[in-house]
């Protein structure tokens, strides 16, 4: 197992911005990774870090990022079993060269399978939980597998409690032909390409019920609004961009001039998708 030390949040997450880790433990089996959390009182997990705000203090509590022995994507009797540290990019890849339909969806979204499980990633109207057969998971008291009906998720939340990590899935996918699989990716990388570009963790908030979260923020008249190197993309009010050099301390208050902006006006209290870690 990989220990770092002092490791740099703004190396790990793609908002590029945070202090330091103090202790970040790269297990590559679950035996190493049920031995960790057996000595840790408490741990963070970290992803692709596609959708995570460290802070800009030194970080003590340890975080815990799956190494390769993780990575592992194997199709067993017609099912994809996918490690969580496989990065959506190379899940699509896979998909891609072996004509395999049902993840598409998928382009364009940054991070691991670890991370949008976690998340329910996904669209709109379709999440990663949508395609599990069933999901690996380990904490203190040992490793669970857990179908997908056990697992009670919904919008941008994939439902598993807190100290839970997931190791890998069973995902469902179906034969199809190169072409079609790529004439599918096309079409969903066509829709991103409006999308910000530039540092960011995606989409801040969660749409609250009516209205997307995005429209509100514009017709707040907050777009282009920064605090220090952060503002509110131009393009897509959601996002928030890190200009090159903004701090944590500049995200999260952007964070909490946006929201206070809209419960004035809107008299609605948009929600973080994105996890604050301090
Ligand atoms: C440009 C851009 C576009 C994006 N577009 C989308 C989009 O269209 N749809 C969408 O849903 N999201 C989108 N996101 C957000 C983000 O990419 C997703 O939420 C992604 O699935 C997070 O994966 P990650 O591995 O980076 O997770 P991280 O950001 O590292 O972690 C996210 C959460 O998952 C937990 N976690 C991570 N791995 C594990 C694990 N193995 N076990 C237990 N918990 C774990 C973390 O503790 C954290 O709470 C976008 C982000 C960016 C930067």
């Amino acid at each position: 197992m990989k220990e770092f030390r002092e490791a740099r949040a703004s190396e790990m997450t793609t908002m590029r911005c945070g202090g330091t880790i103090a202790r970040l433990y790269e297990p590559d089996t679950k035996e190493q990774l049920a031995e960790l959390l057996g000595l840790l009182d408490s741990f963070i997990v970290l992803g692709g870090g596609s959708n995570m705000i460290f802070g800009d203090e030194p970080l003590e509590t340890p975080v815990i990022r799956l190494g390769k022995g993780f990575g592992g994507i194997e199709r067993q009797e017609g099912v994809l079993a996918v490690g969580a540290s496989v990065s959506t990019a190379a899940l699509l890849g896979y998909c891609l060269r072996n004509a395999l339909t049902g993840l598409e969806f998928l382009t364009g979204i940054p991070g691991t399978l670890g991370g949008a499980l976690w998340m329910n990633a996904g669209t709109v109207d379709r999440g990663v939980m949508d395609t599990v057969l069933a999901v690996e998971c380990l904490d203190r008291e040992g490793t669970h597998t857990l179908a997908r009906k056990e697992v009670p998720y919904r919008y941008r939340w994939g439902g598993f409690p807190e100290g839970m990590v997931i190791t890998g899935a069973r995902l469902d996918v179906h034969p199809s032909t190169p072409e079609e699989v790529r004439a599918r990716v096309e079409a969903f990388a066509e829709k991103r390409r409006s999308q910000p570009r530039g540092h960011s963790a995606g989409s801040v908030f969660r749409n609250p019920p009516g209205s997307p979260a995005g429209y509100l923020i514009d017709q707040a008249g907050l777009k282009g609004f920064r605090i220090g190197g952060a503002k509110v993309s131009e393009v897509h009010a959601n996002f928030i961009i890190n200009d090159g050099d903004a701090t944590s301390a500049d995200v999260k208050a952007l964070i909490q001039a946006v929201k206070a902006r809209v419960k004035d006006q809107f008299g609605i209290e948009l929600m973080e998708e994105v996890r604050i870690v301090d």
